[in-house]
């Protein structure tokens, strides 16, 4: 019944649009210990997922959003752009209960592709990470 995805975190945020990924991690999904980036594994959020809850996302959770998701991403930083694709997470996340997971990862990648040269838009920053271009994702 695993449907995880390297670019799909539990959570909600798109790990493909994220600066480390294919760098230091691969994707919050990832169990390979082969990634610099290892704090995913003490994520509470990820945690309660996978391993209390058994599920792939939290938007198959009855308890989303929850108090672990807010505190951790939709609520951080309130006001402040940079993080937009953490508060986008109960509007955007609700879309792959409408579709199915491949659908939404192809939407997802679709959203963070940079419509002039095809690079990766990555979130924080919202530019192309190829071209520089500025986008609003
Ligand atoms: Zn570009």
């Amino acid at each position: 019944m695993k449907n995880r995805k390297a670019e799909l975190a539990p959570c909600g945020v798109f790990c493909g649009a994220c600066p480390s990924y294919k760098k230091t991690c691969l994707g919050c999904s990832s169990e390979s210990k082969e990634q610099k980036r290892t704090s995913k594994w003490g994520c509470k959020v990820r945690n309660c997922c996978y391993n209390s809850q058994n599920k792939n996302y939290c938007i198959e959770c009855d308890d989303f959003p929850c108090e672990k998701n807010r505190n951790k991403l939709i609520d951080t930083h309130p006001g402040d752009v940079k993080y937009k694709y953490r508060h986008e997470i109960p509007e955007i996340f609700v879309k792959m209960k409408e579709m199915e997971v491949e659908a939404y990862l192809e939407f997802q990648k679709k959203r963070w592709t940079c419509p002039s040269c095809g690079g990766i838009i990555h979130f924080y920053k919202y530019e192309c990470s190829k071209c520089g271009k500025k986008e609003i994702v």
